[in-house]
């Protein structure tokens, strides 16, 4: 299935193949065509299952672009409202539809004369309730979106959100989204929705299957060591680290750099053109590695990232999702891998129960096996050298003195000191240690404090999005701007 199926107008669609979007994600397929029916929607979907596309292009397709605010989408947090409005932003731009933002904290005067150009608002549900009920704005939205509802209510937000409902036509198409199904939801759906089909994807559909998910357990001093020989040992083409804190990702690109690696940190706070620059680098090859926080990374769309690094691991389950989301793109598989120290292995059972994927216990390669890997494509890279004039002259000059074995033999171990594995071995736990620990924080569950949410409570808090802030080798390709280069510290 394309997205050539769905009757999406020209434009949109045209958007759709700018985005490099091949094919529809579960949700999309199903809900697509519902919207485009013109039906009130319920969905069941999480972050990163392309949610945000999958109202998104059909309210589109059905606008006319006509100066009014015709879709309006409310979202929990700040951080969601600029996703959603960057996303949905470069799917309408060929359509002449633009978006306004719309959140607190902010002066009113310039969010209202975005809203008075727009033909999208993504709004919090203060900030919009503040503007409705003052009067500084009028809405006549034919479509509503609560994207996130559940947050929404375990934010407290529910009154807000039927005051909103107060100011809208009753004359509209409202589409619902929601990671869970808890009572006060479908309460909500039912007083806000008009016969509404619905929509549920289920966990298993929501990852890729294309991507392997790694786990390897370290020490925490041993955090840097363990990511470097990774890298080394998996030797991506392209790969993003994620980090927890900007502090985090400064110090790893310092590491990274000082060990010879093409990486650039991508900040939230970065300059927009600085931003796309470094992007643009990451696409073309100029840069093989980016670290970056989860807020940094958002909207981040780049194909060909081979390999995801969690250098610590989120904190809540749509986080991970969307983290590793990051490879796997465009039917090519992926390798996400993910560092724990022993105490957070009880956080890889529960992303593994909430996105109903097995993780992958395995063990840090050793330097004696990454050489291993590594003499295998020098062996080939050898093979498919060209021989210079240069280099016959040099052999002719050494032959006065040497025998043409022993400059073999000297050749070879240049080249293999500048190859060699630096770094000190990374202990790591062996997995008997992982499955041992493993049970016993499981048996330890029960003196936890309840989450009380009873679908698996992955995220107990509200710390979510910008809270702060096997063994299969693959092929060297020389393309490692560490590779015979000798640039290593
Ligand atoms: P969302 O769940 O809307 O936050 O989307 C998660 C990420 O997946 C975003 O970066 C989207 O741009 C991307 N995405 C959504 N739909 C597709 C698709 N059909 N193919 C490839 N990427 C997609």
């Amino acid at each position: 299935m394309t997205f050539q199926d769905f009757n999406l107008k020209p434009t949109i669609l045209a958007a759709v193949e700018e985005a490099g979007f091949k094919e529809p994600s579960p949700v999309q397929k199903e809900a697509i065509p519902l919207v485009l029916e013109g039906h009130d929607m319920i969905a069941q979907a999480q972050t990163g299952t392309g949610k945000t596309a999958a109202f998104g292009l059909p309210m589109m397709s059905m606008m006319e672009a006509d100066g009014s605010v015709e879709g309006l989408v409310i979202v929990p947090t700040r951080e969601l409202a600029m996703q959603v409005s960057d996303e949905l932003y470069r799917f309408g731009k060929l359509s002449g539809l633009k978006t306004a933002t719309v959140y607190g904290g902010t002066a009113y005067g310039k969010q209202i004369e975005r809203i008075k150009q727009a033909s999208i608002v993504v709004a919090t549900p203060g900030r919009l309730q503040d503007l409705l009920m003052s009067g500084k704005i009028k809405l006549n939205p034919k479509f509503v979106v609560l994207d996130e509802a559940d947050e929404m209510l375990d934010m407290g937000f529910l009154d807000e959100i039927k005051n909103i409902f107060t100011f809208l036509p009753k004359e509209r198409q409202t589409l619902m989204f929601s990671a869970t199904m808890p009572k006060a939801i479908r309460k909500l759906a039912e007083e806000i929705l008009n016969d509404p089909k619905t929509v549920s994807i289920t966990k298993s559909e929501s990852t890729n299957s294309k991507i392997t998910q790694y786990y390897y357990v370290v020490q925490d001093r041993e955090r840097d060591d363990a990511l470097v020989r990774l890298i080394d040992y998996k030797n991506p083409d392209k790969c993003i680290i994620f980090c927890r804190m900007k502090k985090e990702v400064d110090r790893l690109v310092a590491h990274l750099t000082a060990q010879g690696f093409k990486v650039s940190g991508l900040h939230g706070d970065m300059e927009q053109k600085q931003r796309e620059v470094t992007i643009r680098a990451f696409k073309q090859g100029g840069i093989d590695i980016f670290v970056a926080t989860d807020v940094a990374a958002r909207g981040l769309d780049v194909n060909d990232v081979t390999h995801v690094f969690n250098y610590h691991i989120p904190f809540d389950s749509e986080s991970y999702v969307h983290r590793i989301g990051r490879t796997g793109r465009g039917g090519k598989s992926g390798e996400a891998i993910t560092l724990v120290s022993p105490n957070e292995l009880r956080t890889i059972k529960r992303i593994e129960k909430d996105v109903g994927a097995k993780l992958i216990t395995q063990v840090i390669p050793t330097r004696i096996e990454v050489q291993n890997s590594r003499q295998d494509e020098l062996i080939e890279k050898i093979a498919n050298t060209q021989i210079t004039d240069k280099a016959i002259e040099l052999v002719k000059t050494l032959q006065h003195d040497l025998d043409i074995v022993t400059i073999a033999h000297l050749l070879a171990s240049m080249i293999q000191n500048e190859n060699a594995v630096k770094g000190k071995d990374v202990i790591g736990l062996g997995l008997e240690e992982v499955e041992l620990l493993i049970e016993r924080a499981m048996q330890n569950r029960g003196n936890d404090r309840g989450r009380g949410r009873g679908h698996g409570g992955y995220r107990g808090n509200n710390r979510r999005r910008n809270s702060h802030g096997g063994g299969n080798r693959h092929n060297r390709n020389g393309r490692s701007s560490r590779n015979g280069g000798g640039n290593r510290g």
